[in-house]
Protein backbone atom coordinates (compact mmCIF):
# COMPACT_ATOMS: atom_id res chain seq x y z
CA UNK A 1 0.00 0.00 0.00
CA UNK A 2 1.43 3.68 -1.22
CA UNK A 3 2.46 5.96 0.98
CA UNK A 4 -0.80 8.44 -0.36
CA UNK A 5 -3.35 5.77 0.27
CA UNK A 6 -2.01 5.25 3.72
CA UNK A 7 -2.57 8.69 4.31
CA UNK A 8 -5.75 8.99 2.50
CA UNK A 9 -7.17 6.19 4.69
CA UNK A 10 -5.56 7.84 8.12
CA UNK A 11 -7.48 11.33 6.56
CA UNK A 12 -10.40 9.52 6.40
CA UNK A 13 -10.97 7.77 9.96
CA UNK A 14 -9.85 11.27 11.48
CA UNK A 15 -12.97 12.95 10.08
CA UNK A 16 -15.74 14.58 12.54
CA UNK A 17 -18.78 14.49 10.56
CA UNK A 18 -22.14 15.47 12.19
CA UNK A 19 -25.56 15.11 10.38
CA UNK A 20 -28.66 17.81 11.84
CA UNK A 21 -32.08 17.14 10.61
CA UNK A 22 -34.56 19.45 11.45
CA UNK A 23 -37.71 17.43 13.63
CA UNK A 24 -41.08 17.29 12.06
CA UNK A 25 -39.69 20.54 9.54
CA UNK A 26 -42.55 21.32 8.08
CA UNK A 27 -45.23 21.10 10.92
CA UNK A 28 -42.68 22.82 13.53
CA UNK A 29 -42.53 25.77 10.95
CA UNK A 30 -46.11 26.02 11.13
CA UNK A 31 -46.26 26.00 14.91
CA UNK A 32 -43.75 28.39 15.55
CA UNK A 33 -45.13 30.91 12.92
CA UNK A 34 -49.26 29.77 14.73
CA UNK A 35 -49.32 29.68 18.54
CA UNK A 36 -52.44 28.24 18.62
CA UNK A 37 -50.95 24.96 17.14
CA UNK A 38 -47.95 24.81 19.50
CA UNK A 39 -47.72 22.04 21.98
CA UNK A 40 -50.92 19.94 19.99
CA UNK A 41 -51.03 17.34 17.07
CA UNK A 42 -51.60 18.63 13.65
CA UNK A 43 -50.37 18.06 10.43
CA UNK A 44 -49.02 19.63 6.88
CA UNK A 45 -50.67 18.59 3.63
CA UNK A 46 -50.42 19.36 0.22
CA UNK A 47 -52.47 21.48 -2.17
CA UNK A 48 -54.93 19.15 -3.36
CA UNK A 49 -57.61 18.26 -1.33
CA UNK A 50 -56.85 14.24 -1.71
CA UNK A 51 -53.17 14.55 -1.05
CA UNK A 52 -51.78 12.61 1.72
CA UNK A 53 -50.06 14.28 5.22
CA UNK A 54 -46.72 16.26 4.07
CA UNK A 55 -45.68 16.51 7.89
CA UNK A 56 -47.35 15.66 10.87
CA UNK A 57 -46.45 17.48 14.18
CA UNK A 58 -44.00 15.69 16.95
CA UNK A 59 -47.94 15.35 19.05
CA UNK A 60 -49.48 13.97 15.89
CA UNK A 61 -46.46 11.36 15.29
CA UNK A 62 -47.10 10.21 18.93
CA UNK A 63 -50.82 8.90 17.60
CA UNK A 64 -49.30 7.35 14.79
CA UNK A 65 -50.15 10.12 12.12
CA UNK A 66 -47.14 10.30 9.86
CA UNK A 67 -45.51 11.17 6.61
CA UNK A 68 -47.52 9.21 3.90
CA UNK A 69 -51.10 8.96 6.36
CA UNK A 70 -54.13 9.61 4.33
CA UNK A 71 -55.87 12.31 5.71
CA UNK A 72 -59.44 10.65 5.99
CA UNK A 73 -57.18 8.27 8.20
CA UNK A 74 -55.27 11.14 10.07
CA UNK A 75 -58.71 12.42 10.85
CA UNK A 76 -60.38 8.70 11.74
CA UNK A 77 -57.32 8.92 14.61
CA UNK A 78 -58.00 12.74 15.49
CA UNK A 79 -61.02 13.75 14.08
CA UNK A 80 -60.48 17.50 14.75
CA UNK A 81 -56.47 18.00 13.52
CA UNK A 82 -55.98 20.73 12.03
CA UNK A 83 -54.88 20.14 8.52
CA UNK A 84 -52.46 23.44 7.12
CA UNK A 85 -51.38 23.63 3.53
CA UNK A 86 -47.89 23.41 2.57
CA UNK A 87 -46.15 26.36 1.96
CA UNK A 88 -42.67 25.79 0.19
CA UNK A 89 -41.08 29.13 -0.09
CA UNK A 90 -41.52 29.81 3.59
CA UNK A 91 -39.88 26.31 4.56
CA UNK A 92 -37.21 27.18 1.86
CA UNK A 93 -36.62 30.74 3.50
CA UNK A 94 -36.29 29.13 6.92
CA UNK A 95 -33.32 26.44 5.24
CA UNK A 96 -31.48 29.20 3.96
CA UNK A 97 -31.31 30.93 7.78
CA UNK A 98 -30.70 27.24 8.98
CA UNK A 99 -28.02 26.72 6.35
CA UNK A 100 -26.27 30.32 7.46
CA UNK A 101 -25.96 29.16 10.61
CA UNK A 102 -23.99 26.18 9.48
CA UNK A 103 -22.02 27.88 7.41
CA UNK A 104 -21.10 30.23 9.79
CA UNK A 105 -19.22 26.86 11.78
CA UNK A 106 -17.15 25.82 8.47
CA UNK A 107 -17.83 26.25 4.85
CA UNK A 108 -18.16 22.61 4.56
CA UNK A 109 -21.48 22.04 4.87
CA UNK A 110 -23.78 19.61 2.48
CA UNK A 111 -27.41 20.68 1.89
CA UNK A 112 -28.95 16.87 1.58
CA UNK A 113 -32.08 18.15 1.82
CA UNK A 114 -34.35 20.74 2.60
CA UNK A 115 -33.94 20.28 6.54
CA UNK A 116 -31.28 18.26 6.55
CA UNK A 117 -27.14 18.54 5.83
CA UNK A 118 -23.73 16.90 6.44
CA UNK A 119 -21.19 19.27 8.05
CA UNK A 120 -17.43 18.16 8.03
CA UNK A 121 -16.06 19.71 11.37
CA UNK A 122 -12.88 18.28 11.00
CA UNK A 123 -10.89 21.12 10.60
CA UNK A 124 -13.28 23.13 13.13
CA UNK A 125 -12.67 20.87 16.14
CA UNK A 126 -9.82 18.08 17.31
CA UNK A 127 -12.32 15.53 18.90
CA UNK A 128 -16.10 14.36 19.55
CA UNK A 129 -16.20 16.42 22.78
CA UNK A 130 -15.55 19.42 20.99
CA UNK A 131 -18.36 18.94 18.16
CA UNK A 132 -20.52 18.17 20.36
CA UNK A 133 -20.36 21.51 21.84
CA UNK A 134 -20.04 23.34 18.69
CA UNK A 135 -23.57 21.58 17.62
CA UNK A 136 -24.77 22.75 20.92
CA UNK A 137 -24.02 26.20 19.63
CA UNK A 138 -25.58 25.93 16.55
CA UNK A 139 -29.19 24.05 18.36
CA UNK A 140 -28.64 27.67 20.32
CA UNK A 141 -28.65 29.65 17.46
CA UNK A 142 -30.70 28.11 15.22
CA UNK A 143 -33.73 28.56 18.35
CA UNK A 144 -32.69 31.71 19.01
CA UNK A 145 -33.21 32.87 15.28
CA UNK A 146 -35.73 30.97 13.80
CA UNK A 147 -38.01 30.06 17.27
CA UNK A 148 -37.58 27.63 19.74
CA UNK A 149 -40.50 25.39 18.14
CA UNK A 150 -38.05 24.46 15.69
CA UNK A 151 -36.07 21.59 16.88
CA UNK A 152 -33.09 19.54 14.92
CA UNK A 153 -31.51 16.16 15.65
CA UNK A 154 -27.74 15.60 15.53
CA UNK A 155 -25.46 12.69 15.01
CA UNK A 156 -21.66 13.02 15.01
CA UNK A 157 -19.63 10.11 13.94
CA UNK A 158 -16.93 9.35 11.37
CA UNK A 159 -18.82 9.24 8.32
CA UNK A 160 -21.70 10.23 6.53
CA UNK A 161 -23.66 7.14 6.84
CA UNK A 162 -23.54 6.75 10.51
CA UNK A 163 -23.45 10.01 11.06
CA UNK A 164 -27.22 10.23 9.42
CA UNK A 165 -28.36 6.67 11.32
CA UNK A 166 -27.26 8.51 14.62
CA UNK A 167 -29.62 12.22 13.69
CA UNK A 168 -32.08 9.23 14.02
CA UNK A 169 -31.47 7.81 17.24
CA UNK A 170 -32.97 10.12 19.57
CA UNK A 171 -35.98 12.51 18.08
CA UNK A 172 -36.53 15.27 18.64
CA UNK A 173 -33.69 17.63 19.87
CA UNK A 174 -31.67 14.75 20.41
CA UNK A 175 -27.61 14.00 19.65
CA UNK A 176 -25.89 11.11 19.38
CA UNK A 177 -22.19 10.41 19.36
CA UNK A 178 -20.91 7.45 17.80
CA UNK A 179 -17.11 7.41 18.82
CA UNK A 180 -14.57 5.44 16.38
CA UNK A 181 -14.28 1.81 16.71
CA UNK A 182 -18.06 1.84 18.05
CA UNK A 183 -19.27 1.53 14.21
CA UNK A 184 -20.84 -1.96 14.11
CA UNK A 185 -22.25 -2.34 17.37
CA UNK A 186 -24.08 1.00 17.25
CA UNK A 187 -25.23 -0.23 13.61
CA UNK A 188 -26.59 -3.40 14.79
CA UNK A 189 -29.26 -2.09 16.24
CA UNK A 190 -30.90 -1.15 12.98
CA UNK A 191 -32.97 -2.19 10.96
CA UNK A 192 -31.50 -2.61 7.44
CA UNK A 193 -33.94 -0.38 5.81
CA UNK A 194 -33.50 2.10 8.44
CA UNK A 195 -30.26 2.88 6.90
CA UNK A 196 -29.74 5.38 4.11
CA UNK A 197 -29.28 3.87 0.93
CA UNK A 198 -31.43 0.43 1.66
CA UNK A 199 -34.60 0.98 0.08
CA UNK A 200 -37.28 -1.70 0.19
CA UNK A 201 -36.56 -2.83 -3.12
CA UNK A 202 -32.80 -3.91 -2.14
CA UNK A 203 -34.09 -5.05 1.13
CA UNK A 204 -36.22 -6.82 -0.45
CA UNK A 205 -33.22 -8.97 -2.91
CA UNK A 206 -31.77 -9.33 0.71
CA UNK A 207 -34.09 -11.39 2.63
CA UNK A 208 -34.42 -13.72 -0.67
CA UNK A 209 -30.68 -13.86 0.08
CA UNK A 210 -31.17 -14.93 3.82
CA UNK A 211 -30.09 -11.70 5.11
CA UNK A 212 -32.18 -10.18 7.33
CA UNK A 213 -29.84 -8.09 9.33
CA UNK A 214 -26.52 -6.57 8.95
CA UNK A 215 -24.82 -8.99 10.92
CA UNK A 216 -26.83 -11.18 8.07
CA UNK A 217 -24.54 -8.83 5.79
CA UNK A 218 -21.92 -8.77 6.71
CA UNK A 219 -21.72 -12.54 6.26
CA UNK A 220 -22.01 -12.47 2.21
CA UNK A 221 -18.85 -11.70 0.73
CA UNK A 222 -17.90 -8.58 -1.67
CA UNK A 223 -17.84 -10.84 -4.87
CA UNK A 224 -21.26 -12.52 -4.26
CA UNK A 225 -22.39 -9.14 -3.53
CA UNK A 226 -20.90 -7.51 -6.32
CA UNK A 227 -22.40 -9.91 -8.76
CA UNK A 228 -26.03 -9.26 -7.57
CA UNK A 229 -25.64 -5.67 -7.04
CA UNK A 230 -23.03 -4.59 -9.27
CA UNK A 231 -21.46 -1.40 -8.25
CA UNK A 232 -23.77 -1.22 -5.35
CA UNK A 233 -22.65 -4.27 -3.76
CA UNK A 234 -19.60 -2.60 -3.00
CA UNK A 235 -21.12 -0.19 -1.12
CA UNK A 236 -22.99 -2.84 0.95
CA UNK A 237 -20.49 -4.21 2.14
CA UNK A 238 -18.46 -1.37 3.33
CA UNK A 239 -22.13 -0.12 5.39
CA UNK A 240 -22.31 -3.38 6.62
CA UNK A 241 -19.17 -2.77 8.59
CA UNK A 242 -20.09 0.79 9.36
CA UNK A 243 -17.51 2.48 6.28
CA UNK A 244 -18.34 5.10 4.54
CA UNK A 245 -15.74 6.78 2.78
CA UNK A 246 -18.01 9.81 0.56
CA UNK A 247 -17.03 12.90 1.14
CA UNK A 248 -19.24 15.99 2.19
CA UNK A 249 -19.94 17.81 -1.15
CA UNK A 250 -19.48 21.41 -0.04
CA UNK A 251 -22.82 23.46 -1.06
CA UNK A 252 -20.56 26.08 -3.29
CA UNK A 253 -19.71 23.07 -5.38
CA UNK A 254 -23.54 21.94 -5.80
CA UNK A 255 -24.76 24.37 -7.19
CA UNK A 256 -26.94 23.07 -10.02
CA UNK A 257 -30.10 20.26 -9.22
CA UNK A 258 -29.74 16.74 -9.62
CA UNK A 259 -33.20 16.06 -10.93
CA UNK A 260 -36.29 17.85 -11.70
CA UNK A 261 -39.88 16.63 -11.24
CA UNK A 262 -43.21 17.42 -11.27
CA UNK A 263 -46.28 15.76 -9.85
CA UNK A 264 -49.69 15.95 -9.03
CA UNK A 265 -52.55 13.83 -6.78
CA UNK A 266 -55.50 14.19 -9.57
CA UNK A 267 -59.09 15.10 -8.31
CA UNK A 268 -60.27 12.13 -9.44
CA UNK A 269 -59.05 8.14 -9.84
CA UNK A 270 -58.74 7.47 -14.02
CA UNK A 271 -58.00 4.39 -15.85
CA UNK A 272 -58.17 6.82 -18.54
CA UNK A 273 -54.22 6.28 -19.95
CA UNK A 274 -54.95 8.86 -22.77
CA UNK A 275 -55.52 11.74 -19.85
CA UNK A 276 -52.34 10.01 -18.18
CA UNK A 277 -50.21 10.85 -21.36
CA UNK A 278 -51.65 14.56 -21.21
CA UNK A 279 -50.87 14.95 -17.81
CA UNK A 280 -47.08 13.80 -18.83
CA UNK A 281 -46.80 16.23 -21.90
CA UNK A 282 -48.01 18.89 -19.32
CA UNK A 283 -45.69 18.07 -16.81
CA UNK A 284 -42.85 17.88 -19.36
CA UNK A 285 -43.61 21.41 -20.83
CA UNK A 286 -43.38 22.69 -17.54
CA UNK A 287 -39.64 20.82 -16.94
CA UNK A 288 -38.35 21.86 -20.09
CA UNK A 289 -38.91 25.27 -19.36
CA UNK A 290 -37.01 25.04 -16.40
CA UNK A 291 -33.78 23.07 -18.06
CA UNK A 292 -33.91 25.89 -20.28
CA UNK A 293 -33.74 28.90 -17.81
CA UNK A 294 -31.06 26.71 -15.51
CA UNK A 295 -28.96 25.62 -19.17
CA UNK A 296 -29.66 22.11 -18.75
CA UNK A 297 -30.31 18.88 -20.74
CA UNK A 298 -31.83 15.71 -19.32
CA UNK A 299 -30.15 11.82 -19.70
CA UNK A 300 -33.03 10.40 -18.54
CA UNK A 301 -36.43 10.42 -17.87
CA UNK A 302 -38.49 8.74 -14.89
CA UNK A 303 -42.33 8.61 -15.12
CA UNK A 304 -44.30 7.32 -12.23
CA UNK A 305 -48.19 6.49 -11.30
CA UNK A 306 -49.44 5.71 -7.91
CA UNK A 307 -52.53 3.55 -7.42
CA UNK A 308 -55.83 3.77 -5.74
CA UNK A 309 -54.77 1.07 -3.26
CA UNK A 310 -51.37 3.12 -2.99
CA UNK A 311 -49.48 0.75 -4.45
CA UNK A 312 -46.76 2.23 -7.49
CA UNK A 313 -45.27 1.71 -10.80
CA UNK A 314 -42.41 3.70 -11.25
CA UNK A 315 -39.69 3.47 -14.80
CA UNK A 316 -37.10 5.43 -16.23
CA UNK A 317 -36.01 5.95 -19.68
CA UNK A 318 -32.24 6.82 -20.76
CA UNK A 319 -32.41 9.09 -23.25
CA UNK A 320 -28.93 9.03 -25.71
CA UNK A 321 -29.26 12.77 -26.97
CA UNK A 322 -29.53 14.54 -23.77
CA UNK A 323 -32.55 16.96 -24.06
CA UNK A 324 -34.21 20.29 -23.01
CA UNK A 325 -37.30 20.11 -25.33
CA UNK A 326 -41.35 18.96 -24.04
CA UNK A 327 -41.99 17.46 -27.30
CA UNK A 328 -38.54 14.71 -26.87
CA UNK A 329 -39.38 14.81 -23.31
CA UNK A 330 -42.74 13.55 -23.58
CA UNK A 331 -41.89 11.14 -26.55
CA UNK A 332 -39.46 9.04 -23.64
CA UNK A 333 -42.07 9.67 -20.84
CA UNK A 334 -44.36 7.51 -23.45
CA UNK A 335 -42.44 5.48 -24.59
CA UNK A 336 -41.22 4.54 -20.43
CA UNK A 337 -45.32 4.10 -19.74
CA UNK A 338 -45.05 1.38 -22.96
CA UNK A 339 -47.69 -1.07 -23.15
CA UNK A 340 -48.54 -0.76 -19.11
CA UNK A 341 -51.71 -2.39 -18.78
CA UNK A 342 -53.71 -0.69 -15.43
CA UNK A 343 -54.97 -3.00 -13.21
CA UNK A 344 -55.75 -0.45 -11.00
CA UNK A 345 -57.43 3.13 -11.24
CA UNK A 346 -54.70 5.97 -10.95
CA UNK A 347 -54.77 8.86 -8.41
CA UNK A 348 -51.26 10.38 -9.02
CA UNK A 349 -48.99 11.26 -11.75
CA UNK A 350 -45.24 11.81 -11.80
CA UNK A 351 -42.67 13.08 -14.46
CA UNK A 352 -38.62 13.40 -13.21
CA UNK A 353 -35.83 14.41 -15.41
CA UNK A 354 -32.43 13.22 -14.24
CA UNK A 355 -28.83 12.66 -15.71
CA UNK A 356 -29.02 16.65 -15.81
CA UNK A 357 -25.83 18.28 -17.39
CA UNK A 358 -25.00 21.45 -18.75
CA UNK A 359 -26.27 21.99 -22.23
CA UNK A 360 -22.94 22.89 -23.91
CA UNK A 361 -25.20 24.38 -27.38
CA UNK A 362 -23.97 21.27 -29.39
CA UNK A 363 -26.83 19.02 -28.91
CA UNK A 364 -29.68 20.41 -30.87
CA UNK A 365 -27.84 21.13 -34.26
CA UNK A 366 -30.14 18.71 -35.97
CA UNK A 367 -32.55 21.51 -38.25
CA UNK A 368 -35.75 19.62 -37.06
CA UNK A 369 -34.58 20.09 -33.32
CA UNK A 370 -33.72 23.64 -33.89
CA UNK A 371 -37.25 24.91 -35.20
CA UNK A 372 -38.81 22.65 -32.18
CA UNK A 373 -36.42 24.63 -30.02
CA UNK A 374 -37.46 27.90 -31.43
CA UNK A 375 -41.42 27.25 -31.15
CA UNK A 376 -40.93 26.25 -27.20
CA UNK A 377 -38.86 29.69 -26.62
CA UNK A 378 -41.15 31.66 -27.55
CA UNK A 379 -44.10 30.01 -26.15
CA UNK A 380 -42.04 30.36 -22.87
CA UNK A 381 -41.42 33.68 -23.38
CA UNK A 382 -45.32 34.29 -23.88
CA UNK A 383 -46.41 32.62 -20.86
CA UNK A 384 -43.57 34.10 -18.62
CA UNK A 385 -45.09 37.14 -19.45
CA UNK A 386 -48.67 36.56 -20.02
CA UNK A 387 -49.77 33.92 -17.18
CA UNK A 388 -47.92 29.99 -17.36
CA UNK A 389 -51.01 28.87 -19.10
CA UNK A 390 -51.25 31.07 -22.46
CA UNK A 391 -49.65 28.72 -24.53
CA UNK A 392 -49.62 24.99 -24.18
CA UNK A 393 -50.18 22.18 -26.44
CA UNK A 394 -53.24 21.55 -27.81
CA UNK A 395 -53.90 17.96 -26.29
CA UNK A 396 -53.01 19.88 -23.08
CA UNK A 397 -55.74 22.25 -23.49
CA UNK A 398 -58.68 21.99 -20.50
CA UNK A 399 -55.73 20.62 -18.19
CA UNK A 400 -56.11 23.05 -15.37
CA UNK A 401 -54.18 22.62 -12.30
CA UNK A 402 -50.86 23.33 -11.15
CA UNK A 403 -47.98 20.99 -10.29
CA UNK A 404 -47.23 19.98 -6.45
CA UNK A 405 -43.84 21.70 -6.05
CA UNK A 406 -41.52 19.49 -5.26
CA UNK A 407 -40.87 18.36 -1.72
CA UNK A 408 -37.88 16.54 -1.99
CA UNK A 409 -34.41 17.10 -2.53
CA UNK A 410 -33.47 20.61 -3.27
CA UNK A 411 -29.69 21.28 -3.26
CA UNK A 412 -29.90 24.55 -5.08
CA UNK A 413 -31.30 26.33 -2.05
CA UNK A 414 -28.20 28.91 -1.74
CA UNK A 415 -27.71 29.38 -5.51
MG1 LIG B 1 -36.33 16.00 9.19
Amino acid sequence: MGARRIFFLIQMNDRIIAHIDMNSYFASVEQQARPALRGRPMAVVGPSKRSIIIAASIEAKKLGIKTGTQIKDALAICPRLPLIKADCQKYEALSREFIEIFISKTPQVEIFSIDEAFLDLSDCVSNSEEAKILVGEIKQEISQRLGKYIKCSCGIATNKFIAKLASEAKKPDGLTIVETGEEIQFLDQFELDEACGIGNRIKERLNRMGVESFKDLRRVNQTTLTLIFNSYGLKLFNIARGIDREPVKPYYLVTKPKSISRSKTLSFNTFDKNLIDKVALFFCQDIACELKNKGLVCGQIGIYLRFQDFSGFAKTQRIKAPTDLATNLHFFAKKTLGNLVLKNSVRKIGVWCSSLKENNGQLSLCPKFETKRKIEIISEQINSKYGKKTTCFASTVGLNFSPSPSYGFKKDLLS
